[in-house]
């Protein structure tokens, strides 16, 4: 108001933009203090067969517990980090992590499955990604084929061969590879018979109804029996409910990712579900 009396503007932005800003520049200038406090820390979402029986798989999911706040998720944090550059070191401390807890069940003797790691677009047309993904991996010394990268559908499309080559060589140093988010983008199934990868990770979207009853699952089935063909395995992902499992046990799906058998959980409670085997049948945990 003493503002306006004097003729100056008070404000450029809206409210909703002015707390967007502000909401950015604190989580931009708490992200290094955070890394090295501890406040970063990951989960692990377990991937079952179909008949929810046992844990073929983890994905380890990134989480930010802020002391005044309590914790925050992804979805609020990962796209800024892509652009201040932040992600690389993120994505580089979650793949340590899964490392070293892969290290302890090893020298336990204890069952392991392949956990993946979510790997951003930042990262791939950087010389020293792999050299670095490969240090760590050794550093820990973590048998091949336990490691798996997921790189989402739309960093493959915007350069389909600079990215075939990135994948080979993940793969031929001892990563297994994962489209993430399959069927989210522009993808055509013309790009799935080239895909050089171990895993495909149909998006979640797969399974919203779609405006003609019936269509998705057709789709979804066909996809499954495709990427079956070409060697790859497949993963469901964000399947929440019984029916949705239902159908899904009809197809030859590899495994399912979603709530209908648990939601991504500590990395202790990840491997006691490997152990016990199976949540009870057909039941939501929350
Ligand atoms: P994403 O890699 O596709 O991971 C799957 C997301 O779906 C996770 O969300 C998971 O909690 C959620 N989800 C699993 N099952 C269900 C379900 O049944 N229903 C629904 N509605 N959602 C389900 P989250 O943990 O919030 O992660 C979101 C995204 O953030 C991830 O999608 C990934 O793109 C990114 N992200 C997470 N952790 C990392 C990381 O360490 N590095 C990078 N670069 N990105 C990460
Ligand atoms: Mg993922
Ligand atoms: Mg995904
Ligand atoms: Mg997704």
């Amino acid at each position: 108001n003493e503002s306006r009396k004097r003729g100056i503007t008070p404000c450029a932005y809206s409210k909703p933009m002015r707390d967007a800003l502000l909401r950015r520049a604190d989580l931009e200038r708490s992200m290094e203090g955070a890394l090295a406090q501890g406040e970063f820390f990951h989960l692990v979402q377990p991937k079952y067969d179909v008949a929810g029986t046992c844990v073929l798989g983890g994905e380890a999911l990134v989480r930010w517990r802020r002391p005044d706040e309590g914790i925050v998720g992804p979805d609020e944090f990962i796209p800024l980090f892509e652009q201040n550059g932040f992600i690389l070191r993120l994505d580089e401390f979650v793949f340590e992590s899964v490392c070293r807890d892969l290290r302890a069940r090893l020298d336990a003797g204890l069952p392991v499955v392949p956990i993946s790691v979510n790997v951003s677009r930042l990262h791939l047309h950087r010389p020293d990604f792999l050299p670095t993904y490969v240090r760590i991996k050794d550093e820990y010394g973590i048998p091949d084929g336990l490691c798996e990268l997921e790189l989402t559908e739309s960093i493959v499309i915007e350069d389909l061969h600079g990215v075939f080559g990135i994948m080979e060589g993940m793969r031929r140093a001892g990563f297994r590879c994962a489209i993430d988010d399959f069927g989210s983008g522009q993808s055509s199934l013309n790009v799935l018979k080239d895909l050089p990868a171990d895993v495909l990770k149909l998006d979640r979207e797969f399974l919203l109804e779609s405006s003609l009853p019936g269509t998705e699952e057709t789709v979804v089935r066909f996809v499954i029996t495709m990427a079956r063909e070409l060697r790859m395995e497949t993963v469901m992902e964000g399947v929440e409910t019984p029916k949705q499992l239902a159908f899904l046990r009809t197809t030859e799906c590899d495994m399912v990712q979603g709530f209908v058998f648990s939601r991504p959980v500590p990395p202790e409670e990840f491997y006691r579900l490997l152990e016990t085997g199976a949540p009870d049948e057909g039941a939501f945990r929350d």
